[in-house]
């Protein structure tokens, strides 16, 4: 196969980040959106060595280091306030948490063609190629179609017809709470972990809870919910947090996508649409521009090799996927394991 007029179904990081790359390689292509606008909410990500490589390469490091705040001294500590433990990431090379908004609006202004309010409603083999019938009832045929519509993804079940989200167990609540900035990143107890990421306008908190996000019954208040649920931590900075944040409070389930095929017929699938990696792996929007980084040069070159391409992002997926499976064991530790753990970690014998 050779790289010809491709389509970009999805605008998010993946979607607008391979775009940049198509545009720089002069590959030509349609990107489209589903929705009329984009949605305002946004959460904090930390970027950090795969997604720094691939901010390098999509041109937009420096806008990164313009707006994100650079990864300082991180300190875990339990409810009671004791610490488990702290240590300087920096050790770990350059890193950054950003708003996700703010990193959607330094790519969205690198890609000016996008076609919002539209989405690819069948596609069936044409000759070399798929022609792609859109909602407008247009159609159009392309040489390869990449999926870039995120953990909902409506292109995967193409390629995978069988289940391919699945439930952490984990619910998550996230806040913005502005002028705040504690010192800490993290707090474990058992079944909550509570992790604070550091903006320029103040910290964007998640409070995970080891429960799945249909059993739970929210009130009404998810302000009161996150009061609930972490009554018997009595760490000041949670009270401090909730003191602080009105009830504008993102609610939602932590699900991994596990997806075995990402490439067949011209179509590709990048980004959460074929990897929904937890958050607390931090690596969801990092994968998500690498793949778009390796995608570009991919289809840059004059033979695509696509199954290498394939193979090679599975294995970074699969590394983020164990690294957030690792976290949340680790944090959600009972005793006596969790006494082990943290004697174990502020012997400085544990690689955080
Ligand atoms: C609370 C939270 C914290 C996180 N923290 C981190 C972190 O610290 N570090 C990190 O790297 N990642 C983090 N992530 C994950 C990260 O946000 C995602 O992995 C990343 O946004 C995935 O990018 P994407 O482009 O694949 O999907 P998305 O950004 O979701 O974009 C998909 C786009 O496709 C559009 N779309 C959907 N369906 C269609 C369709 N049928 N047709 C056309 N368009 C469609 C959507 O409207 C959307 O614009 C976090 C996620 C959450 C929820």
């Amino acid at each position: 196969m050779k790289a010809g007029k491709i389509l970009i179904s999805g605008a998010g990081i993946a979607g607008l980040s391979t775009a940049i790359q198509l545009k720089k390689n002069g590959i030509p292509f349609r990107i489209i959106e589903k929705s009329h606008a984009f949605e305002t909410r946004g959460y904090a990500m930390a970027i950090q060595e795969e997604g720094i490589n691939a901010a390098r390469e999509l041109g937009i490091l420096d806008d990164i280091r313009e707006w994100g705040v650079e990864r300082d001294i991180q300190r875990i500590e339990r409810c009671d306030g004791r610490v488990i433990t702290s240590n300087n990431p920096a050790t770990k090379g350059e890193g950054y948490t950003i708003n996700r908004n703010q990193l959607h609006q330094i790519l969205l202004k690198k890609v000016q063609n996008i076609e919002f309010g539209i989405s690819a409603e069948t596609i069936k083999d044409a000759d070399n190629g798929k022609e792609v019938e859109f909602s407008n009832g247009t159609v159009e045929k392309f040489d390869l179609v990449i999926a870039a519509d995120g953990i909902n993804s409506a292109l995967r079940p193409l390629l995978n017809p069988g289940k391919s989200i699945f439930d952490t167990g984990l619910s998550v609540w996230n806040v913005h709470v502005k002028d705040y900035f504690p010192t800490i990143i993290e707090i474990w107890n058992k079944r909550l972990i509570t992790a604070f990421y550091p903006l320029p306008e103040g910290t964007s908190v998640s409070f995970f809870v080891k429960k799945p996000f249909t059993s739970i019954k929210e009130s009404g208040s998810r302000k009161e919910d996150i009061k609930h649920f972490f009554k018997d931590c009595t760490h000041p900075e949670i009270g401090r947090v909730l003191e602080k944040c009105d009830e504008g409070i993102f609610f939602g389930s932590v699900r991994n996508v596990i997806t075995p095929r990402w490439y067949r017929d011209r179509i590709l699938l990048i980004g959460d649409a074929a990897h929904g990696v937890s958050p607390l792996s931090g690596m969801g929007a990092n994968l998500a521009m690498a793949d778009a980084a390796g995608i570009g040069k991919v289809l840059s070159e004059p033979e695509i090799h696509m199954d290498d391409f394939v193979q090679y992002r599975k294995q970074q997926a699969y590394k983020a996927f164990k690294i957030g499976q690792k976290r949340k064991r680790r944090a959600l530790l009972k005793a006596p394991l969790s006494i082990i753990r943290n004697t174990t970690i502020s012997s400085g014998n544990w690689n955080y």
